[in-house]
């Protein structure tokens, strides 16, 4: 399938979508003006690509909002050249947002199905992270530590311990924490052992399991 003048234009509409329900961040707008997210959805869905929804994708999993995607990115204040991670590949559409603001995207999926999929498309498309990991990630990734910023596409029970250790000094730490509903929250680093503490309002996510699968 190809990214065509019909697609741009339904993108530009959801875009001024995501605006109106709050987005300022230009750099975030313009990664959603970019990215094709119909490329990203399972054939069924392609029709649904730019309304402002989640849908499902492979192994029971979901692409996110569109607006949930926007928001945590810009929670995130990632800058060109900035070392993030991902917790939750999914269909690699959050980090195909990050690579298109230049970000440098290390991405952690537990799904083996979802994982072996993404990798061979993102590249494809011209997307390319600089590292894509199967594995778990409650654990981050110790040895390309510590990152500007990580975020957790996935509803956390807790805050795992060695996401908020792999932060840098003044990095962000962006994660919805909750079971049935989560509440989206930033962890800014402030010391060694100091962090502030955010609470931004309720989301719906797939939850974060433990271990690869
Ligand atoms: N960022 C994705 C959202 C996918 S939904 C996108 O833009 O499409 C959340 C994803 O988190 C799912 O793919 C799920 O398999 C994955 N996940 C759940 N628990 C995980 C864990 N412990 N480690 C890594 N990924 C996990």
């Amino acid at each position: 399938m190809k990214d065509t003048h019909k697609h741009q234009g339904l993108r530009n509409q959801l875009v001024k979508t995501i605006i109106q329900k709050g987005i300022t961040d230009k750099n975030v707008l313009d990664a959603i003006a970019k990215v094709p997210r119909h490329l990203f959805m399972d054939s069924g869905f392609v029709d649904f690509a730019y309304q402002d929804k989640a849908f499902p994708i492979a192994a029971e999993q979901t692409i996110s909002q569109p607006y949930t995607v926007a928001f945590q990115s810009e929670l995130l204040k990632a800058k060109s050249g900035d070392k993030i991670l991902e917790i939750g590949t999914g269909s690699g559409y959050q980090a195909a947002v990050l690579i298109e603001m230049g970000v440098k995207v290390y991405t952690i999926e537990r799904q083996q199905e979802l994982f072996k999929k993404t990798k061979l498309f993102l590249p494809k498309i011209g997307y390319k992270p600089k590292k894509m990991i199967f594995g778990d990630g409650y654990l981050g990734l110790p040895e390309d530590a510590p990152f500007d910023g990580i975020i957790v596409t996935a509803g956390a029970p807790y805050v795992p311990k060695p996401l908020l250790s792999q932060l840098k000094i003044g990095g962000r730490l962006v994660i919805p924490v909750g079971d049935d509903i989560q509440i989206m929250t930033l962890f800014i680093r402030t010391g060694e052992k100091d962090f502030e503490k955010h609470e931004l309002g309720e989301f719906r996510f797939v939850p974060l399991l433990k271990k690869k699968n």
